[in-house]
């Protein structure tokens, strides 16, 4: 399956903001952000004037990045959740964050989503007793995720929830056991990605 490939800290100097892509090293000051705030390239700390479109561009590259999917399927969400009932923007960020990848990521199972990512490609995981190795695989309300037993991912796995300060309250995480369900939905004000999807939703729909 197709992911991106680009440095991870080039990532996030592009988007000026930290995305999280590297786990612990992202809390520490060797953080790329903390090290050179400023856009990569030999042309990162000239200026650039700023369109409407580039705001736009900008705002969905960053959400491609932060979710670690390509251009291909990132429109592909956007065109499933512009059919939905409801706000198109929020659609969108609902079809991402129920993505298997990121529910692993954000139960605490792993330490970044690309991680979370390998974990999932590999096996590790189960959901509703079944193992399932599709990272974009779309988990519903009342959905149980566990570890399968006897994965030799669980010392990762157990040093992730290590480093988990908390979990998003749409979701419910047992760290000892390692299991956790989809309560419900996710509703916008929970979900904490740093991207305003309407941007998105009038680039695409220009
Ligand atoms: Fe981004 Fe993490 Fe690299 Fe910092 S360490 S620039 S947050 S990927």
């Amino acid at each position: 399956m197709a992911r991106s490939t680009d440095p991870k800290c080039k990532q996030c100097r592009r988007e000026g903001m930290k995305l999280f892509l590297k786990g612990e090293r992202c809390l520490t000051e060797k953080c790329g952000i903390e090290r050179r705030a400023y856009p990569p390239g030999q042309h990162g700390r000239g200026r650039t004037k700023q369109t409407e479109y580039l705001t736009q561009l900008r705002e969905k590259q960053k959400a491609k990045r932060y979710y670690g999917i390509l251009e291909k399927q990132f429109r592909s969400y956007y065109e499933k959740a512009s059919r939905r009932t409801g706000i198109t923007g929020e659609n969108l960020l609902r079809f991402l964050e129920l993505r298997l990848d990121n529910v692993v990521y954000r139960l605490g199972f792993a330490a970044s989503r690309a991680q979370a990512r390998q974990f999932v490609r590999h096996g590790h995981f189960m959901v509703n007793g079944r193992r399932v190795n599709i990272p974009s695989f779309q988990l519903r309300p009342d959905d149980v995720l566990q570890m399968k037993p006897g994965s030799g991912a669980e010392a990762g796995i157990r040093d992730a929830t290590d480093l988990t300060a908390s979990v998003a309250s749409w979701l419910q995480a047992d760290h000892d056991n390692l299991t956790g369900k989809v309560l419900r939905h996710p509703d916008r004000e929970e979900i904490d990605t740093p991207v305003q999807e309407q941007l998105i939703v009038e680039l695409y729909s220009k």
